[in-house]
């Protein structure tokens, strides 16, 4: 309910207010939608869909087997990409979501079709850090991009079932003990033998998705490939 009146909030501000550049504040044109393009320009673009191998592929070695790991992003601070991720983490910015997918397919369509990924699921929140935040903020860019490239996202296949605090002032380890036993599996038969792309907004010491992937690929015969929208090197 919550999440809907801050939609419908923003949506009104939207018609008073002309819409204007996340990461820069100038007026955007009919033609441009969440940047200017000057921005789009601009963002920090890993391309790593350009690249046979690329600096992330060594953050799950010897701790689970991932069939790839990409991100669109450089996370920097105080650049246009951390701007982006902050108002879709704290600010009801899911548009984020859906133009960081749009990207997202132009780049990655052919490697994913050439991978066979058939399902796109994302990390779950526990349903109170869910309550607190009102959306999951990789929800609309998992829905953006499945419609984009024709793979099913399966919102309810995982669940978060231990709710800790913020992680982002811990360590590996800590972050691992947290995380370790934190994802129940729902219906393992619909990732049965599956190619499955895991989302998540940024990665940083891949402890998260490790503990997700490791869940996913001990319950189910799957194999997993790692995809976030932002990355720390
Ligand atoms: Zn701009």
């Amino acid at each position: 309910m919550q999440h809907a009146l801050q939609t419908l909030a923003y949506a009104v501000i939207h018609l008073i207010y002309p819409a204007i550049c996340l990461t820069c504040d100038r007026s955007l044109s009919k033609h441009e939608r969440l940047l200017c393009i000057p921005c789009t320009l601009s963002l920090p673009f890993t391309n790593f869909h350009l690249l046979a191998s690329n600096p992330l592929d060594k953050k799950f070695w010897g701790r689970v087997t991932i069939e790839s790991t990409c991100s669109l992003l450089f996370m920097e601070k105080l650049s246009k990409s951390e701007r982006l991720i902050y108002g879709l983490k704290y600010q009801n910015r899911e548009d984020v979501g859906e133009f960081l997918a749009e990207e997202t397919a132009k780049k990655y369509r052919n490697i994913w079709k050439n991978s066979g990924i058939n399902v796109i699921l994302c990390i779950p929140l526990h349903k109170k850090r869910l309550k607190q935040r009102g959306y999951n903020q990789c929800h609309q860019f998992c829905i953006s991009l499945s419609q984009a490239l024709g793979i099913p996202f399966y919102p309810k296949a995982l669940s978060r079932i231990s709710f800790q605090s913020s992680q982002t002032q811990m360590n590996r380890s800590s972050r691992w003990e947290n995380v370790s036993q934190a994802f129940r599996i729902n219906n393992s038969s619909l990732l049965e033998g599956k190619e499955i792309l895991l989302v998540d907004d940024v990665l940083t010491t891949g402890a998260t998705l490790e503990a997700c992937a490791s869940s996913i690929i001990k319950s189910c015969q799957a194999k997993v490939h790692v995809f976030t929208m932002a990355c720390k090197i």
